[in-house]
């Protein structure tokens, strides 16, 4: 619009100059080596002149884009490059998400000689190599990264990856520590570092990395707490082991209040007691953990808090007490009845063996019910016969592992098969329908 009065203006101008000179004739002579130019007609003469004039500038731009012309040639196929460079770059990116390590490959390489960036093509060939089951070439990769500031975390997440991958738990440990000075708070960098310790049995770091964990918001509070219980409980067993028996105390107290369902920790805690000579203090914690559920380890236990030389049959007395606070549960009788076998009560026992056996009838008491038979009258068939019968037994209480399933004979914060951290649990085998939990057993006299 602007261009279009410019013009209007120019033309109206031009229109008028040219009026002015018809309208006031004059005469012009130039005299200039040795030619002569003269003329009538001024307004010709200035046409002339500004005609040159356009013709000089019109020569002098196109001279000008003719010298620009190689670098923006230049500049023009170096973005074609990099855009054809991104190209491949994200085109190896969805062929790494699809699993297609051939088109990964090609599309790393052909980002790599496209795109002057290193950083930025080196994941991509680190993942299609990857993707391709070479894993030397990817930790190559992942080691040229470490050298690059802005990539270096990747660099350590990768090598981390595959030291996990192979069961490598130095490694492990060494790299997950090494990400976390490069990102403190980065929920999946303190969960592997807390992994790491645990695996390496590092309790009072992974402590430390836990309590992390849970302030940057990586651990809720509930399993958080679960899990420092299950911590304590092992860091509490080395210092009893290494003779700190001030520190074993103090954990497996902390232990305790955090998780009183953990059954470990109210049984270490109560041997701390015991050895401390708080022996009324050890029955009471294993009494209120007794109401609240009865456990096999809470009852040895309390077996065990009797003096040495202590008679068979005080013992029955002390454990009755205990079956007592629950005598609606079978573990209360199997409790009993095996004290009683220790005391030679035959009666008692067999009492209480079938008190047990009401709702179901586990191996473990099926094995009580054959010693039974043996010691009692040495009849051994009728024993042979419980014995062939726990090969069909009903399924019973166990350390499951929630994560892999597997059960484990004594607790331990970590799943031996697996390797998973808190996740054994005292319950019925997994797929086991609930009508096989425990139910109440008809209630009798404690005479
Ligand atoms: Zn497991």
């Amino acid at each position: 619009m602007i261009r279009i009065l410019l013009l209007f203006i120019l033309i109206g101008t031009s229109v008028w100059i040219a009026v002015w000179f018809a309208d006031h004739p004059g005469r012009v002579e130039i005299e200039a080596l040795g030619y002569r130019i003269h003329t009538e007609q001024v307004g010709i003469l200035v046409l002339a002149i500004v005609l040159l004039v356009v013709i000089a500038a019109a020569i002098y731009r196109f001279w000008r884009s003719l010298r620009r012309a190689p670098g923006r040639i230049a500049e023009h196929r170096g973005a074609s490059r990099r855009q054809r460079g991104y190209q491949a770059l994200t085109q190896g990116m969805v062929a790494v998400a699809a699993g297609d390590s051939r088109e990964a490959m090609r599309s790393a390489r052909k980002a790599d000689s496209l795109l002057n960036e290193p950083p930025l093509t080196m994941l991509l060939s680190a993942q299609a190599a990857q993707l391709d089951g070479d894993e030397d070439a990817a930790r190559r990769y992942f080691e040229a990264m470490l050298s690059e500031p802005e990539m270096a975390f990747l660099g350590v997440r990768g090598l981390l990856m595959q030291a996990v991958r192979r069961d490598d738990t130095e490694e492990a440990l060494r790299l997950a520590g090494k990400a976390q000075a490069l990102r403190p708070n980065t929920p999946w960098v303190l969960k592997q570092l807390l992994a790491s310790q645990v695996s390496a049995k590092q309790w009072e770091a992974a402590d430390k990395t836990l309590h992390d964990a849970m302030r940057a918001g990586a651990i809720d509070a509930a399993s958080g707490r679960v899990q420092r219980a299950a911590l304590l409980v092992e860091s509490s067993r080395d210092a009893l082991t290494s003779g700190d028996h001030a520190g074993a105390t103090k954990r497996a107290r902390q232990a305790h209040e955090l998780d009183p369902n953990l059954v470990p920790a109210t049984v270490t805690y109560v041997r701390c007691l015991a050895e401390d000579g708080k022996a009324r203090r050890a029955v009471k914690t294993l009494e209120t953990a007794w109401t609240k559920s009865p456990h096999p380890d809470l009852a040895s236990a309390y077996a065990a808090l009797g003096a040495d030389d202590e008679e068979p049959l005080a013992r029955v007395k002390r454990i009755q007490r205990l079956m007592n606070l629950r005598d609606d549960h079978p573990e209360s009788h199997i409790a009993v009845a095996r004290v009683s076998l220790a005391a030679r009560l035959w009666g008692e026992a067999r009492r209480h063996l079938e008190l047990a056996a009401t709702e179901s009838r586990p191996a473990r008491v099926l094995r009580l019910f054959a010693d039974l038979e043996e010691q009692e009258s040495g009849d051994l068939k009728a024993a042979r016969g419980f014995l062939d019968e726990t090969a069909s037994a009903d399924p019973d209480h166990g350390w499951y592992c929630d994560s892999c399933g597997s059960v484990a004979e004594k607790w331990h914060a970590c799943c031996d098969n697996c390797g998973g951290f808190a996740t054994l649990e005292w319950r019925l085998p997994p797929g086991v329908p609930a009508a096989y939990e425990s139910e109440p057993v008809a209630r009798i006299s404690s005479d």
